[in-house]
Formats: C-alpha cells, structure tokens, sequence
C-alpha cells in the first residue's frame, strides 16, 4: 500500500498541480508559487495530518481547524440533508468490506471492470519496483479472501470464513470490518496502507 500510494496516488496528485501552477517536471517551481491543499483530516484522526513533502505544496486542515469530529462533519451533512454519506475512499482500496465491493459491482459496471483489472495488475507488485529490484514477496489481491476480486466470497461472509480468519489472526478483523471495511475514512494523503500494512500484511491479501 505504501508503494500503491506514492505511485497511483501522490504522484499523479503531484504531476497535476504542477501542471496547474504551470510547472510541469521537470520545470523549476519559484519558492513563492505554491497551492493551498485542503485535506478532511477530523479530529477524531489528527495524528494523521501530515506537512506536504515538497514546498510548492502546502497543506490545511480545515475540520482539524475547526474542531470537527467524524460526528461532527456526519450531523452537519444530515442538517443539509444529506443523510447516509458514505465516508470516502478510493475504488481500489484494499480496506474495503464486502458491502462496498458489492455497491461498485452493482451500481457501477465500469468501476467494478477498472477494479477487477487493477486487482489483477497488482497480483505480482509494482513493475518499477520489481525492475529495481525491491520485487514484492508473495502476491498481492484486493480482496482479504486472497482471491481474485472478480471471484471473491463478497456476496457474503459465511461463519466457517469467518471462524478460520480468527483462527488464522488472532486479532483479526471481525464480521462487521468484513462486511463494511475499516470504519475510518481516508485520503492519499493520510492513507492507512502506510501504517497498517507492516502490521497486517497477511491480513489485507499479501499471500506468500
Ligand atoms: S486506505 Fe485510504 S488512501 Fe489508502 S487505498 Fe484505502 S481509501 Fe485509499
């Protein structure tokens, strides 16, 4: 994940504000042209806000700002009415529970055929690493079931699955993170990938 972020997530972020101030690489950026970048860090996760890595780049963190909980942001859309917004995330997001790989199936044929290829693509790592020497160890999938997306149990978690993952894991995830995922939301810029995936490899689909 933290390759995946740097490589199909920061970077292209990068390339397009530097096309955007008018700088594209490998142009020089002036030390006075920068971009404002606004992150919806809460503050239920501040530890998570980070200083963008690069100066023409600065970032803010407005619910963090204005005291903002996870809650907080949930009432304010309510009070708009825009109940049942859904926390964000990227398609391709390995975090993801069975409710959301469904909800692309069922609601978005393209997405789910994007995703399904990118899962393949991913199955031996990241070509440039791999060229460079630093290949992945294993196979990586989308899915926790490391199965490939398209053929994976997401239309259910049955309690045979479920009672092997905690036998596998003893702190594993438990039927609710299965079905919906990791209850947190999330940014290229505050990705989980880059602290849990050490911790948890096995646990998001890294078979060896
Ligand atoms: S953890 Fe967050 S940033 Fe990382 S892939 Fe998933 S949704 Fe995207």
């Amino acid at each position: 994940m933290q390759r995946s972020t740097g490589e199909y997530k920061i970077k292209p972020i990068k390339r397009q504000v530097r096309e955007l101030l008018g700088y594209p690489y490998p142009r020089r950026i002036p030390k006075d042209v920068f971009v404002e970048q606004w992150v919806g860090i809460s503050t239920d996760e501040f530890h998570r806000a980070k200083d963008a890595d690069v100066r023409y780049m600065r970032n803010r963190h407005p619910l963090i700002d204005l005291g903002w909980s996870r809650s907080d942001c949930v009432r304010y859309l309510t009070s708009l009415g825009f109940a049942n917004t859904p926390k964000s995330s990227c398609l391709g997001c390995p975090f993801h529970g069975n409710a959301q790989w469904r909800h692309i199936r069922d609601t978005s044929p393209d997405e789910w055929r994007d995703v399904v290829d990118f899962d393949a693509a991913i199955r031996q790592g990241n070509a440039r690493a791999n060229a460079s020497g630093n290949p992945l160890l294993g196979q990586a999938f989308l899915h926790r079931s490391r199965v490939p997306l398209d053929q994976a149990p997401i239309d259910h978690v049955t309690t045979a699955e479920w009672a092997a993952r905690q036998d596998e894991l003893s702190d594993g995830p438990g039927m609710e993170e299965l079905e919906h995922g990791v209850t947190d939301g999330c940014s290229p810029w505050a990705c989980r990938g880059e602290a849990d995936t050490a911790l948890r490899r096995d646990d998001f689909g890294l078979a060896s």
